[in-house]
């Protein structure tokens, strides 16, 4: 307004901003609450602190949404569905409702929804040289066989290869952990992300299920203490494993990833989902492990025994990498300490 004088404004505005920030802060510690167990914050909290609008469900069925011009995020009551622009993403813990409040676990603010709504503090000072890609099984170890005989280890060494070619066509520097048919451990791949540097590490694998299931899914670790999308009870442990470190960087990848393998896809978009896999605990860099279709459906198996369906699984999860390193790269490039705008989603 052409009419205010700066001199009046300048420290109403400021008080107002520091209210404002000191709000933002004491609402978070103060509005915790135990839930099953487990911290929780108040859904219409954790949107006021991101700046997103919030539309309450008419009916359990609903989602509560959480909007902005660059946000769609939606999250189911009673359920560890949630999804993200459009991409299915499983929490940490159940969206719960009490007393006509909708709740939210801290792990899935500060795991899930901090990067992906800031994915340039998230990714912060992440090194974004080197891509480790691991094609799963190899050797004496087959990995699932498809009802046509098509075996997992063959088909992923080829999808690893294929991946590699549009990576490098970008510049992007890319080691295997194998590049022929070979046996690997567990312990053996993990050591190599170590030994070589790796900035993250992406392992490759097909699905098999007893049930008709086809589609993708990407999995990261569960935040520590945390109910993995297998079984539904908690664990034992709470103390973190060393791949817990790289949570916010491996969430970020795998959003990108599956957001990306979809969209070349068309697949069934099965989420992102969460195990504690050795190769995702012991992993010393941001890591995802990615199931690119289910050998055990023959409509899918048909499908990846193409080489042109396999390119387009290739250049999925390339450009997803891509995505994210690019988002890496801008958070460099982001003056160091700046708030990030709340609409940054790479
Ligand atoms: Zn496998």
């Amino acid at each position: 307004m052409a009419t205010c004088k700066p001199t009046i404004l300048g420290p109403a505005l400021l008080w107002a901003l520091l209210a404002g920030s000191a709000l933002a802060l004491g609402a978070r510690r103060e509005v915790e609450v135990q839930l099953d167990g487990i911290p929780y914050r108040p859904v219409a909290a954790v949107a006021a602190h991101y700046h997103l609008e919030i539309a309450l469900p008419r009916s359990d069925n609903e989602p509560v949404r959480l909007t902005n011009p660059q946000v769609r995020l939606h999250l189911y009551p009673h359920s560890r569905r949630a999804e993200f622009n459009g991409t299915l993403v499983w929490l940490n813990a159940p969206v719960l409702r009490s007393r006509g409040r909708f709740y939210l676990s801290r792990a899935d603010q500060e795991s899930v929804l901090e990067p992906l709504l800031r994915p340039t503090a998230a990714l912060r000072g992440v090194p974004h040289r080197r891509v480790l890609l691991d094609p799963g099984h190899g050797g004496t170890d087959s990995g699932t066989v498809g009802t046509r005989g098509t075996r997992e280890k063959d088909l992923v060494l080829d999808l690893a290869h294929r991946t590699a070619k549009f990576l490098e066509a970008a510049r992007v520097e890319v080691e295997f952990t194998r590049t022929d048919d070979r046996a690997l451990s567990l312990d053996q791949r993990t050591r190599m992300a170590a030994d070589r540097e790796a900035d993250l590490l992406v392992s490759i694998h097909l699905n098999s299920a007893p049930s008709a299931a086809t589609g993708i899914e990407t999995f990261v670790l569960p935040a520590a203490g945390h109910a993995t999308t297998v079984a539904t009870a908690r664990p034992a442990r709470v103390t973190p494993f060393a791949g817990n470190q790289h949570d916010a960087a491996s969430l970020v990848l795998a959003h990108a990833v599956q957001r990306s393998l979809l969209g070349q896809t068309r697949a069934v978009d099965r989420g992102i989902r969460r195990a504690r896999f050795q190769l995702l605990r012991d992993a010393p860099c941001p890591a995802i492990l990615v199931e690119a279709g289910f050998l055990s459906s023959p409509e899918e198996e048909s499908r990846l025994n193409d080489p042109a369906y396999r390119d387009r699984v290739a250049r999925g999860l390339a450009l997803g990498i891509l995505d994210y390193l690019t988002a890496v790269r801008r958070s460099r490039l982001d003056t160091a300490g700046s708030p990030s705008s709340p609409g940054d989603t790479p």
